[in-house]
């Protein structure tokens, strides 16, 4: 499958890694929108947020119960935000469901 991710996870693509287990991968994004931008993934192929469903919310859950472990890692203590962009409205450009951690300063309040 011609996915950027898939092939992050594969390690046919380089990363900077923040985190691993056997369902997800933590990697700093290559263009940082805050002093912390880190995109946590599942290590399967699902679209975007549109695509969770039964048979795959197991990763997404799993994604969401290391998150804190994650934030500590990187040192944001005084919180964070988690995104997802979803589909065209929502400017996703990576069609591989990724969760954007953005920390490490006070962040703007508007979100669109
Ligand atoms: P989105 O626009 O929500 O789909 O986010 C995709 C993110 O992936 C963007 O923030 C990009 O900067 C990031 N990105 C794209 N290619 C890479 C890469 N090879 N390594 C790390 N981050 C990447």
């Amino acid at each position: 499958m011609d996915c950027l991710f898939c092939k992050i996870i594969a390690g046919e693509i380089p990363s900077n890694k923040a985190y691993e287990d056997d369902m997800c991968l933590a990697f700093h994004d290559i263009a940082p929108q805050a002093p912390v931008h880190v995109l946590v993934i599942p290590k399967t192929h699902i679209a975007s947020a549109d695509e969770v469903s039964a048979d795959n919310s197991a990763y997404v859950s799993h994604i969401f119960e290391v998150i804190p472990a994650i934030a500590k890692k990187l040192g944001l203590e005084n919180g964070y935000r988690v995104i997802t962009n979803c589909g065209e409205d929502g400017c996703q450009s990576v069609k591989h469901l990724h969760f954007h951690i953005l920390g490490g300063k006070k962040l703007p309040e508007s979100m669109g």
